[in-house]
């Protein structure tokens, strides 16, 4: 067990990053760091967990904070969903009035907390011997062990491998250890081998399997899908409505949006749309055509929020949708 818990850690101490939320072992900023790094990279989330925390600082100030608030500041990260699952876990928390949960089976109960998530607050911030495997976690374990099969056995046997490798005294260390090597020397691509602190142990590297290992997952299908948004225009206004749930990006807003154009002017009637062009974006493996229209409107239609354009900024808006608007605004800058 040594032979890679003593190089591993050794070398971590060595290189670890200098990260805001490794400052300190504050469970919250913790949780909050490990929310936004899920799909987004660190260098990406610096600002965005800079902003965050000046803002709501803890458990107690998110609780009270409002939705509108917490999503504008989490704008551009993508996948809403976290952040109204933080406020969701916060608000729970501050009811209950008991601190932050130390272990891992506590955390998995709150909203928006699995078991990735459990494992990194309550190894880092309490020092508990709990594993996680992350993208990072998996691609080590694999190389090192010569594990070939996919996903998602893949992933069972990381955390089985994951549980039992855990360090017991410096529990919180040896996983960001593991997500360390995985991120910076265990890349997927082009791993640095030659400078990697467990290259005498690794079964892909003496087999010569190191490209060909994590074994590539199956892909869905993609699915394409045609969008149409028309931004309604009235004088120095434009019209908004809240997405309803159960949709992508829930609570925040956008301009309407239907499959056709039929649907559209039952939405709008009587309106003249003016073509803006279209795009192509993906939400998870959608690939999906938005057809984007200006309507310039007499009067406010009823059923939307009419807001000046000056404020659109400071409302939570999808990335599609401001695409979508800046399209609009193209139409202007063209005569
Ligand atoms: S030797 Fe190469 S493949 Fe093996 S763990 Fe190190 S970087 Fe990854």
């Amino acid at each position: 067990m040594s032979s890679l818990h003593a190089p591993l850690l050794a070398w971590y101490d060595a290189v670890r990053r200098d990260l805001p939320w490794r400052r300190n072992q504050d469970p919250y900023a913790i949780w909050i760091s490990e929310i936004m790094l899920q799909q987004t990279q660190v260098a990406t989330v610096i600002p965005y967990f800079e902003r965050w925390m000046a803002r709501f600082p803890d458990v107690q100030t998110l609780a009270a904070a409002d939705e509108q608030e917490a999503l504008a500041h989490w704008q551009g990260l993508g996948y809403y969903r976290r952040a109204r699952l933080l406020q969701e876990a916060a608000r729970v928390l501050a009811a209950a009035g008991k601190g932050f949960p130390r272990t891992a089976a506590e955390l998995l109960s709150l909203p928006g907390i699995g078991r990735y998530t459990a494992g990194a607050i309550s190894s880092i911030a309490f020092n508990k011997p709990e594993p996680l495997v992350d993208g990072n976690v998996e691609r080590v374990f694999a190389r090192l062990t010569g594990f070939g099969e996919p996903k998602p056995s893949l992933t069972r046997a990381a955390w089985d491998w994951a549980a039992v490798h855990i360090h017991a005294e410096r529990p919180g260390d040896w996983n960001q250890a593991l997500m360390e090597l995985g991120a910076t020397v265990c890349r997927p691509i082009e791993p640095d081998c030659a400078h990697c602190p467990v290259q005498q142990v690794c079964l892909a590297r003496r087999e010569g399997r190191v490209e060909r290992l994590p074994a590539p997952s199956i892909k869905p299908m993609t699915i394409a899908m045609v969008s149409h948004v028309w931004v309604p225009i009235c004088g120095k206004r434009v019209g908004v409505r809240q997405i309803p749930a159960g949709e992508w990006w829930e609570g925040m807003w956008e301009f309407p949006r239907a499959r056709t154009d039929e649907e559209m002017r039952e939405l709008i009637p009587g309106a003249w749309p003016e073509t803006a062009g279209s795009f192509r974006h993906s939400v998870t493996h959608h690939r999906i055509l938005v057809y984007v229209a200006r309507v310039r409107l007499e009067r406010e239609v009823e059923g939307l929020r009419w807001i000046d354009i000056d404020e659109i900024d400071s409302i939570p808006m999808p990335a599609a949708q401001r695409r979508a608007l800046k399209r609009v605004e193209m139409l202007d800058a063209l005569g």
